[in-house]
């Protein structure tokens, strides 16, 4: 069965995409620590980051870094926050966080953030990305 991430890319359930190509796809967490936490995964699915190739660890990385680079762009911070976990979701998937203080990445706290205002932070990503 596909995983919730898969059915994501594929478009079967919603989001709010901020990138995009043939390999990767990266959107909004619903559930965000900070304005702007993105999830970046690798359109195939593969549960645990390390079990990866090589090629398609190199790839998610450095698409996520284009992300990060539109994320720093479109969100006022001081840097953007790298983690993978995979705790809750078997599909590997970068947090990439705004911060502009330690505290911006507590994954304890998750905020709701209401749909005009995702939809506004994802166009605004969206935007910069190159
Ligand atoms: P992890 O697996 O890294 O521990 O956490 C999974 C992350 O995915 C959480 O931050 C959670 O809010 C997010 N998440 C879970 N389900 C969905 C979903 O259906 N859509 C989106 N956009 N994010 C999700």
């Amino acid at each position: 069965m596909a995983s919730i991430f898969s059915l994501i890319a594929a478009g079967e359930i919603p989001s709010y995409r901020v990138a995009s190509d043939d390999k990767h796809y990266a959107f909004l967490d619903i559930n965000p620590v900070a304005p702007g936490h993105v999830l970046v995964i690798p359109r195939r699915e593969e549960d645990y980051i390390f079990n990866l190739s090589d090629e398609e660890y190199t790839d998610l990385m450095l698409f996520a870094r284009r992300v990060a680079r539109a994320l720093e762009k479109a969100i006022p911070c001081k840097r953007v926050g790298v983690a993978v976990m995979g705790l809750e979701v078997p599909h590997t998937h970068v947090h990439l966080v705004p911060l502009n203080s330690e505290g911006d990445m507590d994954f304890s706290s998750k905020k709701q953030i209401a749909p005009e205002e995702m939809a506004r932070i994802a166009e605004a990503i969206a935007a910069e990305f190159e």
